[in-house]
């Protein structure tokens, strides 16, 4: 393929299109089911008023919905200045393909508002944000059964939980209300573990990388996660739990830290708690004491490391860096900071990329967790704990009935029993839930990859497996 130049960057929904397209033209779709599933089915725009500060202000925000093969559909809602359709559809698409990937059984969807979250008070957002949920809930475009919202760029849990307030308000009679969003505050119908689910989800992927030796190989490196250098851009809530894991849980070295307001560079490694603590307090990384501080932090994408993280906005790795990248490997924790150009160019260059629809993964997947906990109205877990309880008890007195017969040989300690008794809570189930997810899916990809001759990269794979599984619900449907 011939190379583009800068002024020939595709959209964003262009670029995943020529994703998809790519995926497809080594795929044996019928033409009109590879139409079907790469179109965006519907995309709702609203305009809506809030009188605020004396005045009426005008907000416009989306909602798209890309695939129904499986209901409900599902997908965050991101406050930016940036929305708009194009974005809205993208990141829908990529909803879509996301799901498949990891199993999660839902189709596509996205939402946006053209807002900088920054320029209001916290009950004037309060305002916006339920005003902007009863548009969407009266259209169906939140509801538990129909379409699932979650925290995306510029949302958390404090926006889901006046979500979901605003839908119980005006569906009084529906038991299943909570599960209308996705992540909650843990005390408003929540689930431990997924704030940091997608952070996790990213260290849980590259420990499945590292665990293959292919791959590593494949990425020029050696060895394990252990010592290797990361750089990560945007160090908001996915950004952040994923550079904290990786330092303090795997012996990762994150030298830089690239934000809004310039990037921080320490070849010894960056104390993550710290630097988030100063960006919370200051706004920024400007002025952090301990590192260098460089106030063109787009420049640091092409410092020299081994894995590069971005964790911020689309479109950051492109036609005009590309060829200046330097990490061996990339993980897309955002949606779409590699383009469909700089994709071509990194793989040429024997660039590694962990994609998007696999990379950032975990926070769906957890959002599922969340979801079935609140319809099954039960606390996570307390199921698969009652079981096994049940199982240990059996063993333990099957232990104490062969103690008794050797003469009580063993003596039980009661702490032992206490111990052995106790089943895991929420937060293991949904961490082990989401590796085992994290892991398989990686697995599904791998496969693909290591297989298949003509499949070079793992995005191609990734949607190669994605696809496969969209055309299977079609299918099944008799469509
Ligand atoms: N906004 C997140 C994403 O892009 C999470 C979506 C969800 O949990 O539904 O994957």
């Amino acid at each position: 393929m011939n190379q583009l130049s800068p002024a020939q960057e595709p959209s964003f929904r262009e670029s995943v299109d020529l994703m998809y397209n790519r995926a497809v033209s080594l795929m044996d779709l019928p033409p009109g089911l590879e139409e079907k599933i790469r179109v965006c089915n519907a995309t709702y725009t609203v305009r809506f008023g809030v009188r605020l500060r004396g005045h009426m202000h005008t907000f416009t925000g989306y909602r798209s919905v890309h695939s129904e093969h499986m209901e409900p559909v599902k997908g965050g809602i991101r406050f930016a200045t940036a929305v708009d359709q194009d974005e809205v559809e993208a990141l829908a698409a990529l909803m879509t393909f996301k799901c498949a990937l990891v199993e999660a059984p839902f189709g596509g969807s996205k939402g946006g508002l053209c807002i900088d979250p920054r320029d209001w008070e916290e009950h004037e957002l309060e305002q916006i944000t339920r005003r902007f949920a009863y548009e969407l809930i009266k259209r169906d475009m939140i509801n538990p059964a129909q379409n699932v919202p979650a925290p995306d760029m510029g949302t958390g849990e404090r926006e889901m939980a006046w979500i979901a307030d605003q839908y119980k308000r005006m569906n009084t009679t529906d038991i299943n209300g909570n599960a209308c969003v996705t992540g909650k505050p843990e005390n408003a119908g929540g689930i431990k573990g997924r704030k940091e689910a997608t952070g996790r989800g990213v260290q849980y992927a590259l420990r499945e990388f590292f665990r293959d030796p292919r791959d590593v190989e494949l990425a020029r490196m050696e060895g394990s996660l252990e010592g290797k250098t990361v750089i990560v851009q945007g160090l908001g809530n996915v950004g952040y739990h994923a550079a904290h894991f990786l330092q303090t849980e795997d012996g990762c070295i994150v030298k830089a830290i690239i934000e809004r307001d310039g990037a921080l560079l320490d070849h010894r490694g960056l104390d993550i708690a710290h630097v988030h603590e100063w960006i919370t307090r200051h706004g920024g990384v400007k002025g952090y004491p301990d590192a260098r501080h460089f106030e063109d932090g787009a420049a640091l994408l092409e410092e020299e490391c081994d894995i590069l993280i971005p964790a911020a906005l689309e479109g950051v790795i492109n036609l005009s860096n590309a060829e200046r990248i330097q990490a061996k490997l990339i993980i897309e924790a955002a949606n779409g900071p590699v383009t469909a150009g700089a994709d071509q160019i990194l793989n040429e260059k024997g660039t590694v990329v962990i994609p998007d629809l696999y990379a950032n993964a975990g926070g769906v997947t957890v959002s599922y967790f969340e979801w079935v906990k609140n319809l099954s109205h039960i606390r996570f877990g307390r199921m698969q704990r009652r079981q096994e309880e049940a199982r240990h008890e059996l063993i333990v007195s099957e232990l104490e009935r062969l103690d008794r017969y050797l003469g009580n040989a063993w003596s039980i300690s009661p702490d032992f029993k206490a111990k052995y008794l106790r089943g895991a809570d929420e937060l293991e189930l949904v961490r082990s839930g989401l590796d085992d997810t994290m892991r398989e899916a990686f697995q599904s990809m791998r496969e693909v990859l290591h297989e298949r001759e003509d499949v070079h990269d793992y995005r191609t794979a990734g949607y190669i497996v994605a696809i496969e599984r969209v055309a299977g619900s079609y299918r099944a449907k008799g469509l």
